[in-house]
């Protein structure tokens, strides 16, 4: 939530890789933003592409008959690049209501096939899937779930790096009941998690064979960031539905959807009566899509798809060495753009603000990264340089320093 703190942290300006304060200092962004720069800050063509869409026609939406161009093509342009067949696109506003709609579309789908019963959702713990309804309801971080009561009763998780934790859980719900498995392919917002080898390939087998619906969430790992436009390609899988957004605009307007697999969307077009009653406002927003289809371009023209696996190594170079620092329990890197340094739980118990202390060390340095759970995040742009991320690793080696400093003056 948005508070006024005495002391914010104002960042008024970006350009590539870094951004600028409100007293002008300049930092490298380690976190790209939210995990959505990933054609870097202060790209002018994506800038004059939606600027010159807001004069010509701002907004309009998209519903019974009525389109837009910019909609059209992005849809087109997304469902080109999808890994899955005849692919459709859904278009909303961003992640949380693209995993909304996707549970929706799933639950729908299912009730068109003659299966009303399968309405159960099932999620990984440590899953982020966003703040809507049921993006909260399948939260596998815990303490984003607690206290709002029960969002999505029909859900369930299963420990995050297992196989055989889905089957038997899909079979003690019965097969007949579960709707759709949600997964990232490299939990994000959790803390950074890669799958352990197998297990995308292994976890989308099995929902094929109790005729459970894939999810691939690939709100952060698409569009680059693991080196490729949905993230899932590496793994060679087929999900039944992607959701998307952050790194599809690169951040610049709000923007996310869901890819569907042609069979999935069939029925919504060769049945008449099954409307899929659900239309966010701004879906299919013109000057969205028109920044989405002028970022889609830069990436292209710069082959920065391509990037979160070329750096990949270099990344996870330039951070394990910090794993033989006493204050750090766990260096995780290797799969696409992203890092986590996870902070000893003695660190963090001798001093609660370890992670936040870390975090502004590393400002101090000039470089943001961003805490998550016991750990923080590295995740820069697709265009940061291998010198940059060298960079990186060393204001945490530094920061570091001066934080066992800190933690060695705790009064015991
Ligand atoms: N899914 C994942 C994997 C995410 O990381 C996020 C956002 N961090 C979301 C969904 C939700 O996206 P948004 O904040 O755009 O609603």
């Amino acid at each position: 939530m948005a508070t006024v703190a005495e002391h914010e942290f104002v960042i008024e300006r970006g350009e590539d890789v870094w951004v600028y304060d409100s007293g002008g200092r300049r930092y490298l962004d380690g976190t790209a933003g939210l995990w959505y720069a990933n054609a870097g800050h202060g790209r002018a063509e994506i800038a004059d592409a939606a600027a010159a869409q807001l004069r010509k026609l701002a907004g309009y939406s998209i519903f019974g008959d009525f389109s837009n161009e910019p909609a059209r093509a992005l849809a087109e342009r997304i469902a080109g690049l999808a890994p899955v067949p005849d692919a459709k696109v859904f278009l909303t506003t961003g992640g949380g209501e693209a995993i909304d709609s996707a549970v929706k579309i799933a639950r729908r789908y299912h009730l068109a096939q003659g299966e009303p019963e399968r309405v159960h959702v099932i999620s990984r713990a440590q899953a982020y899937h966003g703040t809507n309804g049921i993006g909260t309801g399948v939260a596998g971080i815990e303490a984003n779930r607690a206290g709002f009561g029960e969002m999505l009763p029909a859900a369930s998780r299963v420990q995050y790096d297992s196989v055989e934790a889905l089957r038997e859980e899909i079979l003690r719900v019965g097969p007949e009941r579960v709707a759709a498995f949600l997964f990232e392919p490299v939990i994000g917002a959790g803390g950074v998690l890669p799958p352990p080898e197998g297990y995308i390939e292994g976890v989308v087998e099995v929902c094929h064979e109790f005729g459970v619906l894939a999810i691939a969430d690939a709100v952060i790992c698409g569009f680059g960031r693991l080196g490729s436009w949905f993230g899932v390609e590496r793994w060679g899988v087929e999900p039944d539905l992607i959701t998307f957004a952050k790194g599809v605009t690169s951040g610049y307007l709000p923007l996310g959807g869901v890819v569907v697999h042609g069979r999935v969307a069939e029925p919504f077009f060769s049945r008449p009566g099954n409307v899929f009653r659900h239309g966010p406002t701004y879906s299919g927003h013109p000057a969205c899509c028109a920044a989405g289809l002028a970022n889609i371009d830069v990436l292209e023209r710069d082959g920065l798809v391509g990037r979160g696996r070329e750096l990949e190594g270099e990344l996870a170079n330039v951070l394990r060495p910090l794993a033989a620092h006493p204050l750090v329990a766990e260096v995780r890197a290797g799969v696409g753009l992203l890092g986590a340094v996870e902070l000893t739980a003695e660190t963090r118990d001798r001093l609660p603000s370890a992670l936040a202390d870390l975090q502004l060390l590393a400002r101090r340095q000039g470089v943001l990264v961003r805490p998550l759970g016991a750990a923080l995040a590295v995740s820069p742009p697709l265009t940061v340089q291998a010198e940059q991320l060298r960079q990186i690793g060393e204001a945490f080696a530094e920061g570091l320093d001066e934080l066992k400093l800190k933690v060695e003056s705790t009064v015991d």
